[in-house]
């Protein structure tokens, strides 16, 4: 059966970067819901402009429209035998449909680790991120900084700073994620799937943590 890992916790709180190192070590496709329609949205596609009204606000996408995306894209061969996923599911109606569509891709979530840090740090964190323009690799101006200011280390590409890492969206995008993913915490805690992982260390730390978190 194919294994999915849910990566929960608040914008900021390092989902992204941990999810990108996660899938190199443990070779399960990563899935970021976010990238997915950033990448819609370079292409200019329909979905990607009705994505983009939502996302520069802070809103979340419609579930109906985001799941059908996620649908599409477990479906490709590179999920067969499982997935990271990133930024999904967001919301109790979206957990319940990645339920129904894992049942039918003969996978199941297996873990789900919440990563927690102190709020006042996602908001320093989400200000000082750069992300890669080609695939999304994130650094941090002061914690974890780019070995030539502007470029990905990883593909050198140009670095930039997200629409929606301004200091008032972020705020908003934190209190969307109290209002509508929180409950998340219960659903999957309920199911026996919750694994608290503290993100207040450096990144090698967390990563071992969940690493053992997952063998467990
Ligand atoms: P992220 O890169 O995960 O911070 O997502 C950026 C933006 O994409 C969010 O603020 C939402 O507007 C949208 N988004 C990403 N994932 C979801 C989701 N699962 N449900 C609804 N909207 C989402």
């Amino acid at each position: 059966m194919a294994t999915f890992i849910v990566l929960l916790g608040p914008p900021g709180v390092g989902k992204g970067t941990q999810a990108k190192i996660l899938s190199e070590r443990t070779r399960l496709a990563h899935i970021s819901s976010g990238d997915l329609f950033r990448e819609n949205l370079k292409n200019q596609t329909e979905l990607g402009k009705l994505a983009q009204t939502y996302m520069t606000r802070g809103e979340l996408v419609p579930d109906d429209v985001t799941i059908g995306m996620i649908r599409d894209r477990l479906s490709r061969s590179d999920c067969k035998n499982g997935a990271i996923l990133d930024g999904f599911p967001r919301t109790p109606t979206q957990a319940d449909a990645l339920e129904s569509i894992l049942e039918e891709f003969n996978g199941q979530v297996d873990a789900v680790p919440v990563i927690v840090v102190a709020e006042n740090e996602l908001i320093e964190r989400l200000s000082n991120r750069w992300t890669c323009r080609a695939s999304g690799h994130i650094f941090n101006g002061k914690t974890n900084p780019p070995k030539e200011v502007g470029k990905c280390d990883f593909d050198a590409s140009d670095l930039y700073q997200r629409d929606d890492d301004t200091a008032a969206t972020v705020k908003h995008r934190i209190q969307v994620y109290m209002n509508q993913s929180l409950p998340l915490i219960s659903y999957y805690r309920e199911r026996g799937k919750l694994v608290e992982i503290d993100g207040m260390r450096p990144i090698e730390e967390v990563t071992q943590a969940l690493m053992d978190a997952l063998k467990k």
